[in-house]
């Protein structure tokens, strides 16, 4: 399938979308954070618990719930015809549309866009799409600086840091250190400033509103984008991003080509999906949509680019196409016992968390040698608690296992596909199986009196770095089954039976 505009094989994406550690080495490293661990546990458990009440008062969330994800099947099923209707609807309303293959088309079209208004600043609404693309780094690089007002977003641009959360990328700093961090780095910031959260808020505040008063430019991201009408929607807690979206003179908006809905009536749906899912609230404190452009009223140029970035080529897979349906909403984060351990930083890109785990090496691939992506669908316990809390039913723990079969396949001579193809030869046959089971007596030797394995040699040494391995059972079942004992308990069980 392609898009409108992309080119037939379009490239995978590029940006901030894979890390340089692998997961289990960038995992091992957080773990020693015990600060860290302390500030993501208590900020999951209190989303987690707001989440639940909110979505247990509604007597069809599950419902809902199938709504979202049959909106999304849709839309992903004609994304090409959505796309054109959306393009069509932004142009009649005042707009200019641009199509993006990669995050290097998207921050060559912003920065052009950028430097015509003759600013060399931007205010910024949170957007994950403009952190996947880098498009501050991009734009630091051409002299053009980027000032995040959200208060999370701004918290980690200052503390020269990266996000760890989708929707509160600063979960990682308490306020001890976001005080330290704006003495440090904001300007004209009061010495004695406290931390007091009301305090925090107020300094950041009086900073970013002379950036609002000031600077005539903003780059937002968009949660949907309505194809019937042109309509583009963000949401939010703070207000600060409604400012964006109206006070400057030129809006540019970057927009993952996903986040489409077909019509203004399925707002319906994820108005209410999502904020529940995210929050745990019942509806989100700012809603803002706009639509072209308004003579007179807000933003006088609006420009919309629509990125690909690996997402056609997602699409074109079975499990990246589910994993496009993603709203973002982080629910699947915040019940996740991987992610409440590690933190968001261990996942090297700039979608942690189960779902960064099946997204991160959809839209980037995972296919080059040594890649840090190809470990991520291993980051999971494979609970299932994503799948339970996941708004649009996203069955993250089926992509997961299917990624890691993916990975298999594609190394066919590495040692799991070895260990895998001797699995399959003996349990073949049952002959091999019984010998292979009493080859795995000699791991009770390897195991000595401490019942357990904690090394194993060469590549295999990889499995046991992180867990142990029980001594293999000094009876196998079918040696139990055959014995005296297994066939004095089989005649017991028919005997009561036969009483029943
Ligand atoms: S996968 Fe589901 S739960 Fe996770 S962020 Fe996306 S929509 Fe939310």
């Amino acid at each position: 399938m392609t898009v409108l505009g992309m080119p037939a094989v379009p490239p995978r994406g590029s940006g901030n979308l894979r890390g340089t550690e692998k997961f289990p080495a960038a995992a091992h490293h957080e773990l020693a954070n015990t600060q860290l661990r302390r500030n993501i546990g208590k900020a999951t458990h209190t989303i987690r618990a707001k989440r639940l009440n909110v979505t247990d008062e509604l007597p069809d969330w599950q419902q809902l719930r199938d709504a979202g994800a049959a909106v999304k099947r849709d839309v992903l099923g004609r994304l090409p015809e959505l796309l054109i209707e959306l393009e069509a609807a932004v142009v009649a309303r005042g707009g200019v549309v641009h199509w993006a293959a990669d995050a290097t088309e998207a921050n060559a079209i912003v920065t052009d866009l950028v430097r015509k208004t003759g600013s060399d600043e931007v205010i910024k609404v949170k957007s994950m799409a403009t952190q996947e693309i880098g498009l501050n780094e991009h734009l630091e690089d051409q002299g053009i600086t980027a000032y995040e007002t959200d208060l999370a977003e701004l918290i980690v641009q200052l503390g020269h840091d990266k996000p760890s959360h989708i929707l509160v990328p600063a979960i990682h700093r308490n306020r001890a250190e976001i005080r330290e961090i704006f003495l440090r780095e904001m300007p004209d910031v009061d010495p004695d400033l406290d931390d007091n959260p009301a305090h925090l808020a107020a300094a950041a505040r009086k900073f970013l509103r002379r950036k609002f008063m000031t600077v005539p430019v903003a780059v937002s991201g968009a949660n949907f984008g309505i194809a019937e009408t042109g309509t583009l929607a963000v949401v939010e807690s703070e207000g600060n991003g409604r400012m964006c979206l109206t006070l400057p003179q030129t809006l540019i908006t970057v927009m993952g080509i996903e986040k489409l809905l077909p019509t203004f009536r399925d707002l319906e749906v994820f108005l209410q999906l999502l904020p529940r899912s995210s929050t745990g609230e019942r509806m989100n404190p700012y809603t803002s949509m706009w639509t072209g452009v308004t003579p007179g009223d807000g933003p006088q140029e609006f420009h919309l680019v629509l990125l690909d970035n690996g997402r056609t080529a997602a699409l074109a897979d079975g499990v990246g196409r589910e994993a496009l349906h993603c709203i973002r909403c982080s629910a699947c984060l915040n019940v996740c016992p991987v992610y409440e351990r590690t933190g968001g930083h261990a996942y090297g890109s700039t979608y942690p968390g189960p779902i960064g785990a099946v997204l991160s090496p959809q839209l980037a691939g995972m296919d080059t040698p040594g890649d840090p992506n190809a470990t991520l669908p291993f980051a999971s316990s494979l609970c299932g608690a994503c799948f339970d809390a996941c708004p649009v039913k996203i069955d993250i723990p089926s992509l997961l296992v299917e990624l890691r079969h993916q990975k298999v396949e594609h190394a066919p001579f590495g040692v799991e596909a070895a260990a895998m193809k001797a699995a399959s030869l003996a349990m073949s046959s049952s002959r091999r199986w019984t010998a292979a089971q009493k080859a795995a007596g000699l791991g009770r030797l390897l195991a000595g009196r401490k019942g357990k394995i904690t090394t194993l040699p060469g590549p295999l040494g990889g499995w046991t770095e992180a867990r142990d391995i029980p001594a293999p059972p000094k009876q196998t079942f079918r040696q139990w089954w055959n014995s005296d004992e297994g066939r004095a308990a089989l005649a017991q069980a028919r005997e009561k039976g036969r009483q029943q």
